[in-house]
């Protein structure tokens, strides 16, 4: 059962926690090249994090997602994981990384009970990768999947965000990659959120319709009435554990049956990704060191102000300022 029911009439039980605004990559549709980053006492703590997990699962949530910035460039994201790993009630725990941190830590995630990994991967390309995330490597990223699997990670899935004239012809590299190596992979369209210098928008959208055809050149995609409580829309393929995942923002709105709501780093509570609709998370913590009741309460609240749906465009305007690595995709 969960407590949370907003106007509509959609129950959340996912949430999905931002746990830095930093990253070690630049990728050039969640940053710009020069990012200022937000001082430490405006980003919640790391058992500030834990109690926003806790008041979550208390209140219903069974779905909690890790995400960032990148999580495990954040120091102690292993102690979180274990603390929130062992919380009743949480049925799915997951966190979206861009893997170049797992070769490291992927063994203590799965054994803090992390039950799953999404991992961004854009190109299958060393130049094309750097030119994307302008600082990654891909060899490492590579390797810090294969080092997910050696811990017992099953079911990874990679999220590749395809821009046009950029990295739409290696859809079905990508997919190839993705059977070859037992991975689920999901297909993003890219989403107005702040103003990024490195192209513009309207000229790089390509929309899942026009993926979903491409990858059919090739594979037949079987839908699947699969859920993992997340936007995506599956399919699979004859001959193939991999499933194939269409996150459609713009092609196939989502919002009527949102289930999700954020936490931002600095503790706000996003009710919905493409509007400004929030309450401040911190300053009840704050107000109230490690007491979850006003927590909860403040949660509860919050519900009425999540919206119908969002609004975005593909005519490339920014309609939200905020840079997704600060709302945690
Ligand atoms: N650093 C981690 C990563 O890259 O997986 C987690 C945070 S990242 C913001 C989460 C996901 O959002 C990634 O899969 C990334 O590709 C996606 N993303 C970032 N900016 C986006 C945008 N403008 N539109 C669509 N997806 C975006
Ligand atoms: Fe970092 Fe992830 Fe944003 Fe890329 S998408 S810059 S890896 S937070």
């Amino acid at each position: 059962m969960t407590a949370l029911i907003d106007d509509f009439q959609r129950a959340v039980r996912y949430v999905r926690i931002s746990v830095t605004d930093r990253c070690d990559f630049r990728c050039v549709y969640c940053m710009s090249e020069e990012m200022t980053f937000l001082p430490r006492e405006q980003v919640l703590t790391l058992e500030e994090l834990a109690l926003v997990a806790r008041a979550f699962t208390e209140l219903g949530v069974e779905k909690i997602r890790l995400t960032g910035g990148e999580p495990l460039v954040r120091r102690g994201i292993t102690d979180l994981v274990d603390e929130i790993g062992r919380l009743d009630g949480l049925r799915d725990f997951t966190m979206t990384t861009n893997g170049a941190g797992l070769g490291k830590h992927a063994r203590s995630l799965r054994q803090g009970g992390l039950d799953r990994l999404n991992v961004s991967l854009d190109s299958l390309d060393p130049e094309r990768f750097r030119r994307l995330t302008r600082t990654g490597n891909l060899q490492r990223v590579i390797d810090g999947i294969r080092a997910a699997q050696d811990a017992g990670f099953e079911r990874i899935k990679l999220n590749a965000v395809i821009l046009k004239g950029r990295n739409d012809d290696e859809v079905l590299d990508l997919v190839d990659f993705a059977r070859r190596e037992r991975l689920d992979i999901s297909f993003i369209e890219e989403m107005p959120l702040g103003d990024v210098s490195d192209h513009s928008r309207g000229e790089t959208y390509c929309s899942s319709d026009e993926v979903q055809r491409l990858i059919e050149t090739r594979y037949t995609l079987i839908p699947t009435t699969e859920s993992t409580l997340g936007p995506s829309r599956y399919f699979c393929m004859p001959g193939s554990q991999s499933r194939v995942g269409f996150i459609s923002p713009h092609s196939h709105n989502f919002c009527a049956t949102c289930n999700r709501v954020r936490v931002t780093v600095e503790g706000r509570l996003l009710l919905c990704l493409g509007n400004e609709h929030s309450v401040d998370l911190r300053s009840v913590m704050r107000r109230y060191p490690g007491d979850i009741e006003p927590l909860k309460e403040r949660i509860i609240a919050a519900m009425p102000l999540k919206p119908e749906r969002h609004h975005f465009s593909t005519d490339g305007d920014v309609q939200v300022v905020r840079f997704m690595n600060m709302t945690g995709g």
